[in-house]
This record gives C-alpha cells, structure tokens and sequence, in this order.
C-alpha cells in the first residue's frame, strides 16, 4: 500500500467513534490509531499480520476479551492466494447475533479488516431456563389463535413424508443467542445486550411468522420481530408469462408413477406448496407429462425455472455454490398467503436450514392456492433473484439483521440491483427496473423517482422522497449509485463516466459480502465501497474515480481521493521465492521523461530502471519497505513508499466452489443432510447425535477451532450420547463419516 492518507473531515472522525468498536484514538500508538480509518482497518505498515494471529495474540486490541471467540464462518481464497473470509463473534460459546468482522488479504496475510464487533460482554449463563419454558412464552407472546402445528393436514403430510411418526411442526428446540433489544434507539452497546433464546413461531390465524427473543436468565420477553423479509405488498391488475417459454426446468419424477416435481437436486432447489417438506413426493405442485404450462402450476414452475437461472448466474458469474458456498438447499414455497397475506407477496427467510422463498397465492388462478386473493403472480425473474440475493446478504454481511433501518435499504437496493443483474444476465434484456413485468410493482434503479406506486428517494435524505421507514423506498440511493457507475450520467453536480456493468457488478457484489456489516450505515457502506474498489482496483484508478463520483452524485459525499501524487505499483504479499515487478505511477501528472530514483533493501537482488523495480529473489522473509523519488522538469520532487510482506503462512485455495456442473459432487442427498441431529447445542456435560435412516456404523471426530482431534467414536446405533464432560467450553466441529460421505457441524460446549 501506498502512504497517501485521506484528509480527516468531521465525517470520518465521526464514523470512528462509530459504537461497538473500543476507541481509543486520542492517544499516541495504539493499534486502532495505527490501522483504523474511515470504518476500516488498513494493515499496510511494516508488521506482518497473519491471518491465524488476528484472533489470537491480537485479539485484545478489538476489544475483545477470554470469554470472546471469532469463529471462521466463511472462506474464500483464489488460486493466486487472495482471500476474504469472515469471523462470527461467539462470547461463552453463544453467538453474538450481527456482531462480525470481514478479512481480506493475500497468501495469509491480512491486508484489510472491517466489520462490527460488541465490545465488553459479561453475559450471565450460568443460570438458563429451561427451553421449554422458552418456547411456552414465545407462543404466548405470539398469542395466535392457531399455529401451523395445529392444521392437522400439515401435521399428517410431515409425519408420512418423514416417516417419523413424532414429527411436528412444533418448535421442539430454540438456539441460544446474544442479541440487541431491536428498534433504533438502542445502540449496539453490550449493556443493550442479552442472553435469549431465539423461538421462531408460525402461526395461521392470524398469519405471521416471528423471530421471539426470550429472555434465557428470567423467561421474560426480550425482543421480536418480523422475521420475514417482506416485500411486495400492493395490489395487482395483470397477468403476463413474464420471462417466455423455457425448456430447461429442472424436475423429479418417481420413475414408475408418471408424476413430476419441481425438485432441482443437482441445484438443491425444491418448489413445494407452503408448509410442504422440500423432499415431498405427494402430490404437491405436481405435473404428469413434465410439460408445465396449466395456470394451476404455472407459478410453481416459473419460480423453480427463475430460481434456477439466478442460482446458475451466482456459480457462473460469482463461483457462489449456493448462499453458503456450499450447496445450501433452496426451499420455494407457493401458495404462501397463510403468512404472506392474500394479496401478490414474495419474501425470504432463512430457517430449517434452507433459504426458504415464499410465494403468496395467485388470486385468479383457484388451483393455485386455497384461501384466493387480489394478486397475480410474483414469480417473475428478476423478483425471484432479488429474494434469492437476500439469502447470499444474508449468508454475508447479514445487512439489517439488527433492525438498523439504514441497513435494511441497502439489503433492498443491492437486492433490486442484483435481481435486475441476474436478469439481464439471463436473458439479455437491457432494463434498468425490477418488477416491471407485473407492471403495477416496479422499482427503477436509472430513476427511483418513477418507481410504482410509491416514488423512491435518489439521492440520500432527499427532501420529499426519503422516508427511513420505507426501506425498499430507501434502497433507491444505492441503485441510483449502482446505475451512474455501470451506465455513466450527469446527476447531482456530478458527471461519472461508465466504468461498465460488469465492474459494477464486482464492486457492487464485494462490497455487500466483504466490506459491509449488519447495521452498517449508508455513508458508512459508501466509505467501505471506496475501500473495496481502492483494493482491487488500486488507488486514484477510473474505478476508485468514478466510484466516488457516483456516490458523490447522491448525496453520500466520500473523499476526494488525493491523485496528484505517485504510487507505486506492485504485489504487497509475495511468497519467498517469488519475482515480482513494481512500477511507479503519476496519476494526475504525466511526465514520461522525469526521473526516477530507488531505495532498495540491501538484501533485496533487485534492478531499477526509470520507473520499474524487478525483484529477481530476495534472501530474507522480513518485511521490507522500498520507495521511490520522482523529480519533474520543473525540480519538483514527489515520493511514495510501500511495504512488502513475505508469506510464511501456509494457505491453500478453498475447495468448495466447484467451477464445473455439480452433478455428482453433492456428497449426500438432500435426505441424508437432513437426518443428521445433534443436540442439545450448546450441550454441556452430554451431546446426542441423532442419525436417521441409520444403516451400519459412523465414524466420528470432535475437533477443536486449531484443528486438533479432541475425540473420536464409532457410532454403531441410530441415537448415541456423547460423555462430552471432559472437553473445555468452546466451539467445536464434529466431522462424521457415514459409508464415505463426509458431514460437518458445529458444536458449542458451555457450563
Ligand atoms: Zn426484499
């Protein structure tokens, strides 16, 4: 990195008192004055940082403390060594909902972190009501008059479909998490901080689906929410095919009972009525010639074939195998209405360990749903890929998890962004809108004052449009930025000149899932924009320029990036015995005649001329710093430093993003990922693994976050308890190998 520093406004000092990050700037060196600015840690000084010190001799400078562990969540690393990878903030072995940092770096050196972190937790959990009693004030705080559990159809369909004659849909188990009283009055301070367990009720009548938050020390209320991401909630007047005649649906069929489903298995994308297991082979949305073209299913086969072409534009564009990188199953429920209303709604909802995506009845269609309504259908391409794009934010930077309004718009814009992306990726058209084949729902990222029926804001706090509340409203200043980056405009003062859709698209989609954070603000995300692009594109680059000027061109008023300087160019992370090349650059000033002059390490066998570096090898893994001295005709002399890390950290590239098709690399089916269980998790002194469909034996393994076997068993029963007594608190993976195929899943031990 370069030494250029961005003038401090009041802006920025602001952001770095940002709550729940430890402050301490005032004084002379700390680690926070050394690396953070402008809501990021910039790690570009001559001490090595590698990735597995961060957590571990470094912790303490992020203010947390013993009781606080970062769990690697999220990994990804490229063949050339580039990673980004994000850390879950556990505190006693509970997760601490939102609380989160993203790293980016190269060969196992961290170049960049961000993220939010609670700071000073001291959480009570020695003393935890009993999950029942959880559950029983949930549902009493829901106060419905029926549940999902209680329509006996639903009942009867789980229990024949699993084969366990016990099943129900009622909430058996709640998992335990630290998380904030919602609403925007309260910070993310530890003391707005508590120990809950999260109870997810469906009810019927009335319809709704909530995430409870009951107090785990007193059984009391703590917080709730709207768990579904609602969208969607106006009337419609017309019915299209949307997206035209497609043969390339994957289905399902029996093989001897000429029936058909919606199930993608290679995609892990399965289209069921609501309420109905993704692995149903009733009767549900069913179709005997495999030709889906009767109104009744037209729905169900239009959103399965939509989920599809997004599924393949994130493996194809992004190399995202699923939200979770790793196959995670997509659950697409039609006929919704019990708990998205009567009229057109979609939304998402992450539960059950799928990505679930629900459809609300089609009203003029009777066999598309029971209880009928005033909408059309939603499944319209770029409609389905912003539901599914709420999955991928969900799976990141968990954008707007906390409630935080600000964050909920940019979930809503990058979601319109990316389902307008996905379309035109697809199938080529050149719209800048999102919805506009219902005609009566729309959103525009070219001009959000035009959006139907509501008119969004285009520039931040626009008098007259901006309303925090309205948050798919609100997310019209990001697609406003997202359209003057891609297509080039004069707006705001500001002329951007088109850097193209598809870098758009980069920095659109690394922002969102590496440089963002669950209650992020939008000036915040802005700044973080500007940091993502600086990364990958460098400083004072047309993508560094533009990026500014578009958000500029909004109202969000980033930096001024400083370019009349030099830099130099080059790799900041080399293996020992790579080469490497580095090349000063004059940005604002063009002067190919001026001269150059080096400061090379003595140890380093390298050779300059004009403005180029070679390193041929150096003999020493220290950190180095060289720089260089540019004197214009005129005697002017600028200069500009880097520092150069040498990897001794041992990294590999991540195997989970398969670039080929995926038939055959699913390791289980579907069935069998779900027929594993374990609990109860957290577990304490006894942990039971629960495997269904249990044919011979199971190997097992326990091992903690450094890698290290803790124990190993084989199971030879379908129920086994674990004496887990011995082992210390913390997190934990149990790896399990059934007749070769391979499971993972965490563990949490707390006393
Ligand atoms: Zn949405």
């Amino acid at each position: 990195m370069n030494k250029i520093f961005y003038t401090l406004t009041g802006i920025a000092l602001c952001l770095m008192a940002a709550p729940g990050i430890s402050s301490a700037q005032s004084s002379g060196n700390s680690f926070r004055d050394r690396y953070y600015r402008e809501g990021s840690y910039f790690f570009d000084d001559i001490t090595k940082i590698r990735l597995p010190e961060l957590f571990t001799i470094y912790k303490a400078e992020f203010g947390l403390g013993q009781d606080d562990d970062m769990v690697q969540t999220n990994n990804v690393v490229t063949d050339q060594g580039q990673f980004t990878t994000k850390y879950e903030h556990y505190h006693k072995g509970i997760p601490v909902e939102g609380s989160m940092i993203n790293v980016i770096g190269s060969k196992g050196i961290a170049q960049y972190a961000n993220g939010f972190l609670v700071t000073e937790l001291n959480i009570d959990n020695s003393n935890i009501i009993p999950v029942q009693q959880a559950i029983d004030a949930a549902i009493q705080y829901v106060g419905a008059t029926t549940y999902l559990w209680q329509d006996p159809l639903l009942e009867d369909e789980l229990k024949a479909e699993s084969g366990d004659p016990d099943a129900t849909n009622f909430p058996k188990t709640a998992d335990l998490i630290i998380t904030k009283k919602r609403g925007e009055q309260y910070t993310a301070d530890a003391r707005n901080y508590q120990l809950c367990y999260r109870v997810v009720i469906h009810a019927l009548n009335p319809s709704s689906v909530t995430d409870v938050y009951v107090d785990a020390n007193t059984g009391a209320l703590y917080t709730s929410q709207n768990a579904l991401e609602h969208d969607y909630t106006a009337t419609g007047t017309q019915w299209t095919w949307y997206n035209g005649w497609h043969n390339n649906i994957k289905t399902r069929s029996c093989g001897s009972c000429f029936n058909f489903w919606l199930h993608d298995v290679d995609r892990n994308i399965f289209t069921t009525k609501y309420g109905v297991n993704p692995w149903n082979k009733g009767s549900y949305n069913k179709d005997n010639n495999n030709n889906w073209v009767e109104n009744d299913t037209k729905t169900a086969s239009s959103a399965h074939w939509a989920l599809e072409r997004a599924w393949e534009y994130y493996i194809n564009r992004h190399g995202r195998w699923g939200t979770n990188y790793g196959g995670k199953r997509v659950h697409v429920q039609t006929a919704a209405s019990g708990i998205l209303g009567t009229s057109a709604n979609a939304g998402y909802l992450d539960a059950n360990g799928n990505d679930n995506i629900y459809l609300s009845n089609d009203g003029s269609y009777p066999g598309s749903g029971s209880a009928g309504g005033a909408g059309y259908s939603m499944a319209a391409l770029d409609i389905m890929g912003h539901e599914y794009n709420h999955g991928m934010i969900k799976a990141s930077s968990a954008l707007g998890s906390l409630g935080d309004l600000e964050a909920k718009a940019l979930n809503e814009g990058y979601s319109d962004i990316f389902g307008n992306r996905i379309e035109r990726y697809t199938l080529g058209t050149t719209d800048w809108s999102i919805g506009e084949a219902t005609g009566w729902l729309v959103r525009y990222l070219d001009n959000p004052h035009n959006d139907i029926p509501t008119p969004s804001p285009a520039r931040y706090l626009e008098p007259g449009y901006w309303n925090a509340s309205a948050y798919h409203n609100a997310g019209g200043v990001i697609r406003k930025w997202f359209y003057l980056l891609a297509n080039g405009g004069t707006f705001g003062g500001q002329t951007v000149s088109a850097v193209g859709l598809e870098t758009a698209d980069d920095i659109a989609y690394i922002t969102y899932n590496w440089w963002l954070w669950s209650n992020v603000k939008y000036l915040e995300a802005a700044n973080q924009t500007v940091h993502a692009t600086v990364a990958h594109w460098g400083r004072c680059s047309q993508q560094h320029k533009q990026v500014v000027k578009a958000f500029r061109a909004v109202g969000l008023n980033v930096p001024i990036p400083l370019c009349f300087k030099i830099d130099i160019d080059g790799p900041v992370i080399l293996q020992p015995s790579e080469s490497a090349v580095f090349k000063v650059r004059l940005n604002e000033i063009s002067d190919p005649n001026g001269q150059y002059s080096w400061d090379i390490p003595s140890s380093w066998n390298a050779v300059a001329q004009g403005n180029t570096l070679t390193l041929n090898s150096a003999n020493s893994i220290e950190s180095r710093e060289i720089s260089a001295k540019y004197t214009a005709a005129d005697g002017t002399v600028s200069k500009a430093s880097m520092v150069v890390h040498f990897s001794d950290v041992p990294w590999q590239p991540t195997n989970n993003m398969p670039v080929s098709p995926v038939s055959g690399q699913l390791e289980l089916l579907p069935e069998q990922i779900d027929a594993i269980n374990i609990y109860p998790n957290p577990a304490t002194n006894t942990v039971t693994i629960s495997i269904k469909g249990f044919t011979d034996k199971a190997n097992l393994e326990i091992y903690d976050l450094a890698g290290r076997i803790i124990k190993s068993e084989i199971l030879s029963v379908e129920k086994t308890n674990i004496d887990i007594s011995g082992i210390t608190e913390g997190i934990y993976l149990i790896k399990l190998n059934i007749n070769g195929h391979m499971q993972t899943k965490k563990l949490s031990i707390i006393r």
